[in-house]
């Protein structure tokens, strides 16, 4: 089985107990939350060989996190408690047309000072997938840690990245060029079309999937919503012969919270091809994943077991 290294944040999600504009929320929940740490939870209750790098603060949310992720399986080394920092926080609001605002309580907190050269190139080689996320570009020095990891990845490792567009987080650094730098050290990228038009590009899902790939990437994952998903491989992809193109329409269900679909998504199709199944099984199984985790509230707690993906796509 491929070993699979996720890095990145864990924070705490404060969720409201009401929509409304986030200055009139009066009471929240707290969940852990953040991308990357809902990809890893992901590919835990589908039963991948991972790990989780990630770093909270020696704090009460941090516990909290830790806890968290021990429960999933996540637990270890790669799991940091910083003495000097704070868990990052996010409150977050629910509008009525289903936008959310998020304020981010990020500064100098705990995932931030991933340091870079924290995994070695011995154990780096052990992995055969690693997955990234441009969030932890957004500020020094884990900026460098996630660029490292991707620089020293060997040709043996897929490297898999996300370019989550969260226009709160960016100011230091720039998502646009963060985000193509991802593109350039990648081989497969999960996005929506709204992160890659936020990243300069224009058009379909096709031609934003091919100009994507024009950056280095070889496969290009599109998230298009109740739509499913799309995908373009060139024919240096693993999954593919040939220039290929997939969609699949996705499942009809009724969303009752769809926080956290695209992570759901990107760690089904993940664990797809990473044991060795076609682009269509990893678009049909990251949609099922996604739609199963739309029909519960909250992102993580939502996640889906490999036998519940079974029996959702059963029925
Ligand atoms: P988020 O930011 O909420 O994590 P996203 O914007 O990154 O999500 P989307 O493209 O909205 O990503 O959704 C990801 C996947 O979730 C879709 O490809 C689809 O499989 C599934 N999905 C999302 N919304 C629905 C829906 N209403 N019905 C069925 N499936 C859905």
């Amino acid at each position: 089985m491929t070993r699979i290294l996720v890095a990145g944040e864990t924070l705490v999600d404060f969720i409201p107990d009401a929509p409304g504009p986030l200055a009139s929320v009066e009471a929240f929940s707290k969940r852990a939350g953040g991308a990357p740490a809902n990809v890893a939870v992901g590919l835990a209750r589908l039963d991948a060989d991972l790990d989780f790098w990630t770093r909270v603060g020696d704090d009460a949310f941090g516990d909290f996190l830790v806890e968290t992720l021990e429960r999933e399986g996540l637990g270890g080394d790669r799991v940091e408690q910083d003495p000097d920092a704070q868990t990052t926080l996010a409150f977050v609001s629910l509008g009525a047309d289903a936008d959310r605002e998020f304020s981010f309580y990020h500064d100098h907190t705990a995932d931030t000072r991933m340091e870079p050269g924290t995994i070695d190139d011995a154990a780096l080689a052990d992995y055969g997938w690693l997955h990234l996320d441009v969030l932890s570009m957004d500020t020094e020095p884990s900026r460098s840690a996630v660029l490292d990891l991707a620089e020293r990845a060997g040709d043996e490792t897929v490297v898999s990245f996300d370019p989550n567009s969260r226009p709160e987080r960016w100011g230091e650094f720039s998502y646009v060029e963060s985000a193509k730098r991802g593109f350039e050290l990648a081989d497969v990228v999960k996005a929506t079309p709204e992160d890659l038009r936020e990243a300069g590009f224009e058009g379909d899902a096709p031609e934003l999937a091919r100009e994507l790939c024009s950056f280095g990437p070889h496969t290009a994952l599109v998230t298009l919503g109740d739509e499913g998903s799309y995908a373009y491989a060139t024919a240096d992809a693993p999954w593919a012969d040939e220039e290929t193109e997939v969609r699949h329409p996705g499942y009809p269900v009724d969303p009752v919270d769809t926080t956290g679909a695209g992570d759901a998504f990107t760690s089904g199709a993940i664990a797809a091809l990473s044991s060795g199944e076609s682009l269509d099984e990893a678009l049909a199984f990251g949609n099922a994943v996604a739609a199963t985790t739309t029909t519960e509230p909250g992102a993580m707690t939502a996640l889906p077991t490999r036998g519940e993906v079974a029996a959702f796509r059963d029925e």
